[in-house]
């Protein structure tokens, strides 16, 4: 089978990994997949099970203990995001919130704000989300107009925010916004705005082609006060400080993807073993094989490259260049693979109730968040010619 050929991935050999490997795998088969349906239906998780991954302690795993979190290296968090890819579960956003609002806290957070803020996020009973997008620009996000006016001990907040994830759910969210604008000053800067306040409202969440069961909505602010104290890092520092946190959520994206892509395969191994035609079992088939050989071989260069790009995040050394080619690589590799597989499935891969269809819906957008893979080829591309 696929494990018999994957080289082991020392990244994830230590005895630790392995108890949180079998956590995780319990969590997500006794407690996940079978609230699947009904999360599908309403279009979002439960609270409950955000409490439940807190009380795991698989939120902000690599987060300081005096912060709530699991004190564990990036590693664990990896392999968090590759069992969820593996299983296709794409409703709840632990990484968003563990892997990006977690870290934004972490680095340029004041302590005041760590304190009320991260303890809370380790225990699942804060939902948090990132809004950048806005309906009139996504790869472009200098063009925001959300804007932030200083009025003295507060900012008066207006404007909206679109396909953000956990967005229905959550209940802080981290804002990018324009200050000082129409002055020398003007620039991006991120505010900490809880989804309680007076003039902050969410959309119902999208009916989207996948991740059906994650919240995915609009965000509207009209005249949000907020408090000075709830400014993240320096005024007109944003776009600099999303732009190196983006390499981390790129990396987490690439993650779920090679997850996703060893799922997919292990799922179409075990399918096509006992499904039979013309007296074989599909397995039996050459061009099964072939495409089974050729989606192994590439899931296991991009665990390779992948597991590379783990340990210098947790260096903190993965460069932006890297990070997008990880990203860009994964995801499109990823989406071969699940097409490729479920070809293989016949017309039952086209059934919701088989995990490839899933997997086949939830994938595609991988290759649009985090930064388009056009977007990716730019930056890759930038690096190349800069002198
Ligand atoms: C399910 C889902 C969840 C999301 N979650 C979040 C979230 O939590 N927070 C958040 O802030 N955002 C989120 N997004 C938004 C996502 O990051 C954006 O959709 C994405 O960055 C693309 O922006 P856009 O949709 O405005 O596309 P556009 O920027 O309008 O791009 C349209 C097309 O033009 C291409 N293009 C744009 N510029 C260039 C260029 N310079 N060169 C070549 N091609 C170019 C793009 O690659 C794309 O193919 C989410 C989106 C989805 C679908």
């Amino acid at each position: 089978m696929l494990q018999n050929i994957l080289l082991t991935r020392e990244i994830y050999a230590s005895e630790e990994h392995n108890m949180m490997r079998e956590m995780i795998r319990d969590f997500i088969h006794n407690e996940i997949l079978p609230q699947t349906d009904k999360w599908e239906k309403n279009g979002m998780v439960s609270r409950e099970i955000w409490e439940r991954a807190g009380e795991l302690g698989l939120l902000c795993i690599d987060m300081p203990e005096k912060y709530g979190g699991s004190g564990l290296d990036f590693s664990f968090n990896a392999l968090f995001i590759e069992e969820l890819g593996k299983k296709a579960v794409s409703g709840p956003g632990f990484s968003l919130h563990t892997d990006i609002v977690a870290p934004y806290l972490l680095k340029y957070g004041t302590e005041e704000q760590k304190q009320k803020y991260l303890p809370q996020m380790a225990l699942g009973k804060l939902i948090t989300s990132i809004g950048m997008t806005e309906p009139n620009c996504g790869s472009d996000l200098r063009a925001i107009t959300t804007s932030a006016v200083d009025k003295g001990d507060h900012y008066l907040v207006n404007g909206q925010k679109t396909f953000i994830t956990n967005g229905f759910m959550c209940d802080m969210s981290i804002v990018a916004v324009k200050t000082n604008v129409g002055t020398e000053e003007e620039g991006v800067s991120l505010l900490i705005m809880e989804s309680a306040w007076d003039g902050f409202d969410k959309g119902v969440p999208f009916k989207k082609i996948g991740m059906k069961a994650q919240d995915t909505c609009e965000l509207f602010f009209d005249n949000v006060k907020v408090p000075k104290g709830n400014l993240l890092g320096k005024e007109g520092k944003g776009f600099k400080i999303m732009m190196t946190e983006l390499a981390r959520e790129r990396l987490t994206v690439a993650l779920n993807a090679i997850g996703g892509a060893e799922g997919a395969i292990e799922n179409t191994i075990e399918y096509t073993s006992t499904r039979t035609a013309f007296k074989q079992p599909i397995a039996a088939f050459q061009n099964t094989q072939f495409k089974l050989a050729e989606c192994a071989t590439q899931l296991q260069l991009h665990q390779a490259f992948l597991d590379r790009c783990t340990q210098l995040l947790s260096e903190d050394k993965l460069t932006a260049e890297s990070a997008s080619m990880a990203k860009y690589s994964a995801t499109e590799m990823h989406s071969r693979v699940v097409d490729e597989c479920l070809q293989l499935f016949g017309g039952y891969g086209y059934m919701w109730d088989y995990p490839i269809a899933r997997m086949y819906a939830d994938n595609r957008v991988a290759r649009i968040y985090a930064g388009t893979n056009e977007i990716m080829k730019l930056l890759i591309a930038r690096g190349l010619f800069r002198e």
